[in-house]
């Protein structure tokens, strides 16, 4: 157990051979890497390496037949999902997971609610998160009329309001133009700025490799490879993943 004067360890998540299978899927099979405190790290892999089943047994969502998740230096492994997000993991979905019977700014109310049981502080705090997200024109708005990519800001809007220390985004540009695109790259980056951790997954390539200071590659439930984007770019086994093996 760590003490409360002991320096943070340089890692804020430890995953040790996280295993998970479905049936005789072998969804995750030993994956082990860490995630460095305030940096932006990219989860790339074909479809089916088991990205969002990694995000899911983080967010515990989804136990782990085996392996050991670490997080701040507390094992998570017997936490439920509300327990990891109170202690500072927070999320977003591949497809949004809003209240679409309330309102743009309820939504973000009630992540907020989490941590306090003052309403009005919590509508002013919404209010600032929403402007933060260039949302604050839509408060009242049904969230079932905001475009994709309003939808995909007020998810993160909402995994903000529980004041996360690491934010998992799972697909945070797909559906979204090129200028849409550029202006989460503009929000992760000044997120990142703050000091949040982001662990994010993406198939868009060019957007990973710009975004991400470190990429984990996942292929069929391993890992196949870790490093630098421009590392990665050029690793003979990722582009076997990815491309084929050329016989
Ligand atoms: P994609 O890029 O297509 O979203 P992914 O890398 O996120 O893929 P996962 O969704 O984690 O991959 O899936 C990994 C494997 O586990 C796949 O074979 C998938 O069909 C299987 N799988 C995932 N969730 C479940 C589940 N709840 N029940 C059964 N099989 C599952």
């Amino acid at each position: 157990m760590a003490h409360i004067d002991e320096k943070p360890s340089e890692n804020i998540l430890e995953l040790d051979n996280i295993t998970k299978y479905f049936g005789g899927i072998h969804a995750l099979q030993g994956v082990s890497l860490n995630i460095k405190r305030g940096a932006i790290i990219g989860l790339i892999g074909p479809n089916g390496a088991g990205k969002t089943t990694l995000f899911n047994v983080i967010s515990g969502f989804i136990p782990p037949d085996k392996g050991i998740i670490t997080f701040n230096q507390k094992v998570l492994n017997k936490l439920h999902p509300h327990e990891r997000s109170i202690l500072g993991i927070g999320r977003t979905f591949q497809l949004p997971k809003i209240f679409s019977n309330m309102s743009v700014i309820e939504n973000v109310i009630i992540g907020l609610l989490q941590n306090s049981n003052d309403f009005s502080a919590c509508k002013e705090q919404a209010k600032e998160l929403l402007k933060e997200v260039e949302l604050d024109s839509f408060s009242e708005f049904s969230p079932k009329d905001l475009p994709i990519a309003s939808k995909k800001k007020l998810e993160i809007c909402r995994a903000l309001a529980t004041a996360p220390k690491l934010l998992l985004l799972d697909e945070a540009i797909s559906g979204l133009t090129p200028k849409e695109t550029l202006e989460m790259v503009d929000l992760i980056g000044t997120l990142s700025g703050r000091g949040l951790t982001i662990f994010i997954i993406e198939h868009v390539m060019k957007f990973i490799m710009n975004v991400s200071q470190w990429v984990i590659v996942l292929n069929h439930g391993e890992k196949i490879a870790e490093g630098t984007p421009e590392d990665i770019s050029i690793n003979e086994t990722v582009i076997e993943a990815y491309l084929g093996r050329k016989e």
